[in-house]
């Protein structure tokens, strides 16, 4: 992929503009779906580094890692709530699509974001 093929995560910006400095670390996330997409981008390139760094260290697995089988087919933003600029918590609702072992499935999770050192994390989530 090149940078300046479209991100994955599917906001129609490039990746170079959108994501790609997120997961690099050269520009934090500013709201919590940036955050949530850099993660989701991270899942489908197969970033171990971003998923670690972009998880609050309480509640980050011992071993982050990818299901091979697994290929992400796209993110859905549903709702978000605080998760802001200004904000010290705050919620994104997405749907993702992969296909894996079972065929063509859906994550559908409402997760929880904070501030850790200024910077937003992802805390755990829900499915719905
Ligand atoms: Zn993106």
């Amino acid at each position: 992929m090149t940078d300046d093929a479209r991100c994955p995560c599917g906001s129609g910006a490039s990746f170079a503009t959108c994501c790609g400095p997120v997961i690099a670390g050269n520009r934090p996330a500013l709201t919590a779906a940036d955050l949530m997409r850099s993660r989701y981008t991270a899942y489908h390139r197969g970033d171990i580094d971003h998923l670690r760094r972009s998880w609050d260290p309480s509640t980050v697995p011992s071993g982050v890692a990818f299901d091979p089988e697994i290929r992400w087919q796209g993110l859905a933003i549903l709702d978000t709530q605080a998760g802001q600029a200004l904000d010290q918590e705050g919620t994104v609702t997405f749907v993702a699509r992969f296909v894996g072992d079972a065929g063509e499935r859906e994550l559908r999770e409402r997760s929880r974001f904070v501030r850790h050192e200024g910077r937003w994390v992802y805390i755990d989530g829900d499915p719905f």
